[in-house]
């Protein structure tokens, strides 16, 4: 980052701490979000921006096209501890999975070739998280051109993230409680468009749980 973009990026969080005195008071005794949301790393998407979140009020995931593993101890506990903290200790009500237009990692998850052969040391392993995404893509969507497969491909592949947040069994309970809200979302940058929906309790996660 640029000085100029250091100094601007102070000024602004002082301008914050300025207008809003009291909030960062409260802040400073702990946090009680009602969000948890996972988001993709790709610095167009700031979930903050998209929905005027502020501080406080979503506890936040960010990583390659916005997936969440399926629950595993050992390979993903990064994903995991965010998620029991969240639910377990924030209590959060809602949990959130936010996909997007011209996402480079469903691309890339989308050019993994048949046969499963990766180039990279670690961006493929992870995206291939949504693996039955691209597969069912691949499959209904077959006639559509590779562009327009990767657009739908971001919205299976929220639904996948969904079925996947079912195999944490502290997430299971919460959603049969109805104590926890399980919702996937598209932001559409390009054309300004945010879809938001529900988990339909038929999309399996792709592990078995
Ligand atoms: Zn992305």
């Amino acid at each position: 980052m640029a000085n100029d973009a250091y100094e601007d990026a102070i000024a602004g969080l002082t301008k914050l701490l300025r207008k809003n005195p009291d909030l960062y008071g409260a802040l400073a005794k702990g946090q009680s979000p009602k969000f948890l949301v996972f988001a993709c790393s790709d610095s167009r998407v700031c979930p903050s921006h998209i929905l005027n979140f502020q501080p406080g009020e979503a506890f936040m995931v960010r990583n390659i096209a916005n997936m969440v593993p399926p629950y595993d101890q050992k390979k993903y506990s990064g994903a995991g501890a965010a998620i029991e903290y969240a639910v377990l200790h924030l209590k959060v009500e809602n949990i959130v999975v936010i996909g997007h237009s011209c996402c480079g990692g469903i691309k890339g998850l989308m050019s993994i070739p048949d046969n499963g052969t990766t180039a990279s040391d670690f961006i493929e392993e992870w995206v291939k998280i949504c693996s039955s995404a691209k597969s069912k893509v691949k499959k209904e969507c077959n006639d559509l051109s590779f562009e327009e497969q990767c657009k739908n491909c971001e919205k299976e592949a929220v639904n996948v993230s969904l079925g996947n947040l079912l195999t944490y069994p502290f997430v299971r309970e919460s959603v049969v409680k109805n104590t926890l809200a399980l919702k996937g979302a598209h932001y559409d940058f390009v054309n300004g468009k945010f879809e938001l929906w529900d988990l339909d309790f038929n999309i399996l996660p792709s592990v078995s749980v």
